[in-house]
Order: C-alpha cells, then structure tokens, then sequence
C-alpha cells in the first residue's frame, strides 16, 4: 500500500507541480523566471549597456531601493538564494541580448579569501553559476585574486585603480586567446574592478565585456556602497 501512496503522491506533483516560491521576497509564488511580478516591478528593471573606459558592460537595474535592499541582504544576511535568482534573472535577460551572442565564458569576480571566509560564498560565482543554468555558458574560475585588497569603498578613484593592481592573476595552463569572456559581479559602481580584470583578460589575448546585476546610477564616493 505504501508503494501505491507513494506513486499517487508523485502522479499528483506531477499533475498539480508545486508552485515554487519566488527567490527574493520567499513569500509569493514565482513565475518562470524564479521571482514574483511584485518583486520583478519593485527590483525596477531596465536593461542597459555602459561601458568603462573602452570596455562595454551590462546592467539589470538600478541598485537603489528594492534592489539595493536585496544586495544588502544578499551579502550581510547571507541569503544565498537572492544571488541564486538574480542569476536567473540575468541569464534569461542575456539570452535574449545580440551582442552577447559572441561570450565563451563566464568569468566571476573572484573575492579575497577573508570575506569570503566572512560570507561563506562568492556572489559572482554564485550569479555564475545561475546564469550557466539558463543561458549555457562554461564558467571560468582560473582567474584568481592573488592579493588581499583593501576594499574599495571609502577610496578615492585613484586610490581605487592603486588598490587593484596587481591583485588579479589567470592560472597556469588556461588560454583566453580569442574568447570572450563575461566578468560578472553584483554591483558596477566606479568600474574599477571590472576595468583591472577586463586588462588582465586583454593581456591573455581574451576580449573582455561586462555583467552586472545593479549598477549605480551616479557614481559619488557618499553612495557608494561596496566594491568588495
Ligand atoms: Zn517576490
């Protein structure tokens, strides 16, 4: 008899599946995308291309109320699974953007082991790995930072560019000749992170291009929060 309740309960799940929760607010039902509408209106979503310097980037919204709020909890909560949806997100928004067609790889920002060691996950690898599950693209983690940085709130933009050099470097037996590589993290403000692993993948040979989930809308160090 329990082999029978067992298939009606598995028949039934799949007649009637189980609507999921929605992967930033936990409370409402998701649709495809992983997110409630409530939360995908709040969040606030416009698609955008910038560039730094000479390098093109892509942004999903603004990081200012909602989405800021979430980034925070994101990172000082420990709440994995908004990094989780926000992969979704972005990777459903990369599939459907041209000039993205070209990327070979996905390539996160790597943290410095101590806040790694803080939040117990990188949110870029995590975004990553997100992306790869909607949008098939391999994710590149030979790029590593090789230098504790101080973190780059609180400086200046020079002090920002001095923080960052050196503190990138591509292990050994991986080529970036020709590829594409998308450097992906959470937040773009100054750009600077972005631009010092976009000038490493260029020394390899790859062609670097950006992916972030928010981005500051006028960079100024008082509302700058955290390039960590
Ligand atoms: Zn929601």
């Amino acid at each position: 008899m329990q082999v029978f309740r067992e298939w009606g309960r598995a028949l039934e799940e799949l007649l009637f599946p189980p609507e999921l929760p929605c992967g930033l607010c936990r409370e409402r039902p998701a649709l495809d995308v992983g997110a409630c509408r409530i939360c995908l209106d709040a969040l606030n979503i416009r698609w955008e291309k910038g560039a730094a310097g000479s390098y093109p980037y892509f942004s999903l919204f603004p990081y200012q109320g909602f989405g800021r709020d979430l980034i925070h909890e994101m990172k000082f909560q420990g709440r994995i699974e908004i990094a989780a949806a926000l992969g979704v997100l972005l990777g459903t928004a990369c599939r459907e953007e041209p000039d993205l067609a070209r990327v070979h790889l996905l390539v996160p920002v790597p943290l410095a082991p101590r806040r790694m060691a803080e939040r117990g996950f990188n949110q870029a690898a995590v975004l990553a790995d997100n992306i790869r599950g909607v949008w098939k693209r391999p994710v590149c983690s030979q790029i590593v930072r090789v230098r504790e940085t101080k973190p780059q709130s609180g400086l200046s933009l020079k002090e920002r560019k001095r923080n960052l050099r050196r503190a990138f470097a591509l292990l050994p037996g991986t080529s970036l000749k020709n590829r594409c590589c998308l450097i992906i993290d959470d937040v773009i403000t100054s750009g600077q992170t972005f631009a010092a692993l976009a000038r490493l993948v260029e020394h390899y040979g790859g062609r670097p291009m950006g992916l972030f989930a928010a981005r500051t809308e006028k960079w100024g160090l008082e509302e700058v929060a955290e390039e960590l």
